[in-house]
């Protein structure tokens, strides 16, 4: 029996049956949350758990909504890549040699062999995205470690899905996805400050909050639009 309950805001499709774990799944294409229990367990507890799992679910949710997304772009002529908040209209040239990707008003002008593959196509937006954050990374970096008052061991970037950002308090060294290069730019900076926070407070609590609150005041909404929420 499959029932539909709410619980922080999340639609949630509760189903019941005969096991002993708690499972919880977030199906494409939309982030669908369902959560199968067994029977005897009462709401409340998965009200706890799911409250619990929170910041997570909103994660995954997006990371399921964009790997969905990311599925439909084929890297041909004409389609809309995200790049700095921004859709830029994918322009390619057919030539053989190597191949090249310019920037220019709104527009993604990559020369390639015709032969080449879409992963191949992908791998040259990739690179842009790489290079933009490279570039990007030291400023805020520098920027904010001085204005926190923390130092790190250094950054990588890697292609996360499912998460915008990590920092390893014990090496002080943060890892950011290469995905933060298809949002606004002030998405990357709340990644790099949340993450730089972390140093001084390990856990999501309140005193986490408190710090972000006081480092960048405006950190819900960005958050909320990293996320994919309508803000208003
Ligand atoms: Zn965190």
């Amino acid at each position: 029996m499959t029932k539909n309950i709410i619980i922080g805001n999340i639609p949630i499709e509760l189903e019941r049956k005969k096991i002993k774990n708690m499972y919880l799944r977030i199906l494409p294409p939309k982030g669908q949350v369902r959560i199968t229990a067994p029977l005897r367990m009462s709401e409340e507890e998965i009200r706890k758990f799911v409250l619990s799992k929170l910041d997570w679910i909103h994660t995954q949710q997006q990371a399921v909504i964009d790997r969905h997304l990311e599925e439909d772009i084929n890297y041909v002529d004409g389609d809309a890549i995200p790049f700095w908040g921004e859709d830029y209209t994918l322009q390619i040239q057919e030539k053989n040699g190597r191949s090249k990707l310019v920037v220019e008003e709104g527009l993604l002008k990559l020369t390639i062999r015709p032969e080449a593959t879409k992963e191949q196509r992908k791998k040259m937006i990739d690179s842009l995205y790489k290079e933009n954050l490279n570039h990007e990374i030291p400023r805020l970096m520098a920027r904010w470690e001085s204005t926190i008052g923390v130092k790190s061991t250094g950054f990588s970037i890697r292609d996360m899905k499912t998460r915008w950002g990590t920092c390893n308090v014990r090496t002080k060294k943060i890892c950011l996805s290469l995905q933060l290069a298809k949002k606004h730019p002030k998405c990357l900076e709340y990644v790099v400050v949340h993450e730089l926070v972390h140093l001084l407070e390990r856990s999501h609590n309140h005193v986490f909050k408190a710090y972000l609150d006081h480092f960048l005041p405006g950190w819900r909404q960005i958050k909320q639009e990293l996320n994919g929420k309508k803000t208003s």
